[in-house]
C-alpha cells in the first residue's frame, strides 16, 4: 500500500550535486516487494514492540491464570497509561493545551512511557506534523494513505523519513522531563511497561507472572490499539460539524475506546483547546481528568497540579457548527429545481409576448419576469379560469394580492415556469440591481429566502395592472 506512494517533488531538491533523484528514490519505501528485499521494508524494532509482544502476550495468556486483583490492576493500570498518552502526551505536550506542574509532569511521563508508543518528543513531533498537513502524504499516519496505514502500517513500515513533515519541538526541549524521558527511553519503556506493573503485583499480592502477562504486555497493546484508533476510525467514521474538507470525524465509539478522543472533528478545528467533548453528557474523561488535576493542590507549594486549561470562545465554536450547517444546507438546496437562472434567461419585448400568446402560447408576465403556464392551468389551486384570464398580461399585481395573495409555495412554483424576461418591464431595472445583491450558493445560483421570490411584490402594482 504505502509503497506505491509517489514521491512528492517537494522533497527534491532543485539541485543535489551528490545524489541523483534516481539514487534518492531507492529508498525501500519505494521498491517493489521481492523475496529478497521484505525483510527490508519492516521496522523490525516497531513490530516487536506492537505486533510480536503483543501476541506473545496473547499466546502466553493461554497458559497464564488470571487473578482477580491482576484483572483490577490490569484495567486500573490501563487506564493510568491510556491517560498518560490523552492527558499527557498529546493534550499536554502535543498540543499545550493546559500547563502541568512537575509532579504531574512526571507522573504523565512515567504512565505515557508505560503505553509503549515512543517518546513523549517522537510521538508530539509526529502529531504535530499530523495536525499541520492532515491528508497530506507529510501526515506521518495520513488516513489517505489507508485505513490500515493510518492505524499501524506507518509504525510497522519502513517509511521515508524525509517524506513526513517537520515540526518545531523546541518548547518540548525546553522541559527537562520530556528531555530526561526522550534520553532514557529505552529503560524508562522497560521498567513502566513491563517490570512496574509486575512489581505491583508480585509484591502486592504474589502474583509476579500474571502482573507482567496481563497489566504488561496485554494491557500495553489494547492501549497501543485503542490510542492507534484516534489515527484510523477517528478519521473514518463518524460525523464533521466543524468542517468536512478534511477526514477527522466525531464519533461516539471512537471516544469509548480513546478515553475521550473520539470527538477528533472538534479536536482538528480546536486542537488547543483541552476539550475534545463540549457538550457535558459527551464521553471525555481525559478532560474530566485535567479539570480535576486543575481542582487539586500540591500540599506546601498550594498550587494546583494543572492549569491555565485553554478553551475556545463559544463563538468561535458555534461559528464554525453554522457554517457547516449551511454548507450542508447549500448541498441539499443546489439538489431542488429553483427555476432557471435569470441571467440565462432570454429577453423578451412586450410585443413579442403579446405575439406568442396570441399564437396560443399560455405566458403570464409576474414582475417583469414571463412564466410558461401551459402545465399548471388544469392544477392551479385558483381554478382554470383565473389563470386563464392572467394569459398575455402582466399579473404583478393580481398574483401580489390583487386578486389573492399568493403563498411562499406559490411564488417557489412560479419560479420554476419561468421562461424569459420582459424588455422595460416596470421592475426589471429595480430587481437587477437587488438579485445582483443577492447571497450566491457553492454553485453560484442566487439563495432565495421564503418571502425574497422575485415574483413577490412589496403591495399590488396598479400601474402593472393597468398593462
Ligand atoms: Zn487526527
Ligand atoms: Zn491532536
Amino acid at each position: 500500500m504505502a509503497e506505491t506512494a509517489p514521491r512528492p517533488s517537494l522533497f527534491t531538491p532543485a539541485s543535489t550535486p551528490k545524489t541523483t533523484p534516481a539514487q534518492k528514490a531507492q529508498h525501500i519505501q519505494y521498491q517493489d516487494v521481492t523475496i529478497r528485499n521484505w525483510y527490508k521494508k519492516i521496522n523490525w524494532l516497531n513490530t516487536t514492540l506492537v505486533v510480536l509482544i503483543p501476541l506473545s502476550g496473547l499466546y502466553l495468556a493461554r497458559y497464564t491464570p488470571l487473578t482477580r486483583p491482576t484483572l483490577l490492576w490490569s484495567i486500573a493500570y490501563y487506564f493510568l497509561t491510556a491517560f498518560g498518552i490523552t492527558g499527557g502526551y498529546h493534550r499536554l505536550w502535543s498540543h499545550r493545551c493546559y500547563s502541568a506542574r512537575l509532579p504531574l509532569r512526571l507522573f504523565l511521563a512515567f504512565v505515557g512511557a508505560g503505553a509503549i508508543q515512543g517518546s513523549i518528543r517522537w510521538w508530539s513531533a509526529n502529531h504535530r506534523a499530523h495536525h499541520r498537513w492532515t491528508d497530506t502524504m507529510k501526515d506521518p499516519y495520513s488516513v489517505m494513505r489507508g485505513l490500515l496505514f493510518s492505524h499501524i502500517g506507518w509504525m510497522v513500515l519502513n517509511n521515508d523519513p524525509k517524506v513526513k513533515g517537520r515540526t518545531d519541538v523546541s518548547d518540548l526541549d525546553a522541559d527537562w522531563v520530556v528531555v530526561w524521558q526522550h534520553k532514557n527511553y529505552g529503560k524508562c519503556l522497560l521498567f513502566t511497561a513491563w517490570l512496574f506493573p509486575a512489581l505491583v503485583a508480585g509484591l502486592g499480592w504474589g502474583d509476579w507472572w500474571g502482573g507482567l502477562v496481563y497489566a504488561g504486555i496485554i494491557r500495553a497493546c489494547f492501549v497501543q490499539q485503542a490510542t492507534f484508533c484516534v489515527n484510523s476510525l477517528a478519521h473514518w467514521i463518524g460525523e464533521q460539524p466543524f468542517d468536512d474538507r478534511r477526514s477527522p470525524r466525531d464519533h461516539v465509539l471512537t471516544a469509548l475506546v480513546t478515553m475521550g478522543e473520539g470527538y477528533h472533528n472538534f479536536h482538528h478545528e480546536f486542537p488547543s483547546d483541552y476539550r475534545n467533548a463540549i457538550i457535558w453528557y459527551q464521553y471525555d474523561p481525559t478532560k474530566w481528568l485535567i479539570y480535576a488535576a486543575s481542582k487539586v493542590r500540591i500540599p506546601f507549594l498550594m498550587a494546583p497540579l494543572a492549569y491555565d486549561l485553554k478553551t475556545f470562545r463559544e463563538n468561535e465554536i458555534e461559528k464554525g457548527r453554522l457554517q457547516q450547517q449551511q454548507k450542508a444546507l447549500d448541498r441539499q438546496r443546489a439538489k431542488l429545481d429553483w427555476g432557471v437562472p435569470l441571467a440565462q434567461l432570454p429577453v423578451v419585448d412586450w410585443d413579442e409576448f403579446k405575439t406568442r400568446c396570441a399564437e396560443g402560447a399560455k405566458l403570464v408576465a409576474i414582475a417583469g419576469v414571463i412564466h410558461d403556464v401551459e402545465s399548471f392551468v388544469v392544477d392551479h389551486p385558483g381554478g382554470k379560469a383565473l389563470i386563464a384570464s392572467a394569459i398575455g398580461k402582466d399579473a404583478t399585481a393580481l398574483f401580489n394580492g390583487g386578486v389573492y395573495e399568493h403563498s411562499n409555495a406559490a411564488h417557489n412554483l412560479l419560479s420554476t415556469m419561468r421562461v424569459g424576461i420582459l424588455r422595460g418591464g416596470q421592475e426589471v431595472e429595480i430587481w437587477k440591481t437587488e438579485w445582483n445583491r443577492l447571497e450566491k450558493d457553492t454553485k453560484g445560483v442566487a439563495i432565495v429566502r421564503a418571502g425574497d421570490q422575485i415574483t413577490r411584490a412589496g403591495a399590488p402594482t396598479v400601474a402593472a395592472v393597468a398593462a
